[in-house]
């Protein structure tokens, strides 16, 4: 069995809808012919190498992913560089690339909507919302509030195992209940995290000077994960979504390689700076 990579881009366009997406993005077919049939999907967060040898390994004829392969234009895709060679080994493979960015991070059921779901939160709604449902970040409750270190270490735990951990900002013995929380790079939403009154905000690659200003302002502490981790929630909910829009038609994969560009965190022991 199969289906038509339209109807499965239609599906992702409908859960995903395009206009949700910044102007700024670049969503949707990257790659591919709409009339070709397909029987496996698999489904990703970053289009890279590691990625397409995964789906050229596994037969997929198509790979879901939440990042874009080209966000701001190219002249070129000759396989003299990293990404035109990606575009030639999918095509030589014949593998359609399809890409959710911020419109799968808006969406209900999306990527914020996913990393919320794994830290356990309560009683969600979009941080800065597009209507009740849809918007950037989320925030929600504790089921019961904790300790920061404990929480941090209960995330640390829920998101996908990888080499560089989580990063932990704050006071560590005080209780926490309220979390931000939004995937991938997270700079932007500091002050909205604060407005909205959270113990916590969740998110990836904070860099020094924004959060040491906001931690000089107090809470929330902040919990820095890396970006493919804190993305990566949204893989298996997109790929059970697929899975049981076409149950007959084909067969939806995960990712499971972590695509950080961190193959290690050495902390030093016993050294005073
Ligand atoms: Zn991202």
């Amino acid at each position: 069995m199969s289906i038509k990579l339209s109807s499965i881009v239609k599906r992702l366009e409908e859960v995903y809808p395009p206009n949700l997406a910044e102007d700024w993005d670049r969503v949707g077919l990257i790659a591919g012919r709409p009339s070709s049939p397909v029987d496996k999907v698999l489904v990703a967060v970053d289009p890279v190498e590691k990625v397409l040898a995964e789906a050229v390994a596994k037969g997929a004829q198509l790979v879901v992913t939440h990042h874009p392969l080209y966000l701001r234009g190219t002249s070129f895709v000759a396989a003299t560089d990293p990404k035109g060679s990606l575009v030639h080994g999918l095509i030589e493979n014949g593998i359609a690339l399809f890409n959710a960015h911020t419109n799968a991070d808006s969406a209900t059921g999306g990527v914020a909507d996913c990393l919320a779901q794994a830290v356990g939160l309560e009683d969600t709604r979009p941080l800065i919302p597009l209507d009740e449902h849809t918007g950037s970040g989320r925030i929600g409750r504790l089921s019961a509030p904790m300790p920061l270190r404990e929480f941090a270490s209960k995330v640390a735990q829920s998101l996908p195992a990888c080499p560089a951990g989580i990063l932990v900002g704050g006071d560590l013995d005080a209780p926490v209940s309220a979390i931000a929380v939004s995937g991938g790079s997270g700079d932007s939403f500091l002050a909205d995290a604060r407005r909205a009154g959270a113990d916590v905000y969740i998110c990836a690659d904070l860099r020094h000077h924004p959060a040491s200003e906001h931690l000089e302002g107090g809470k929330p502490y902040l919990i820095c994960a890396t970006h493919w981790a804190s993305e990566w929630p949204w893989v298996p909910k997109c790929a059970n979504m697929l899975q049981e829009s076409f149950p007959e038609e084909i067969e939806v994969m995960i990712s499971r390689i972590c695509t950080d560009p961190w193959a290690a965190r050495i902390t030093p022991e016993n050294k005073d700076c």
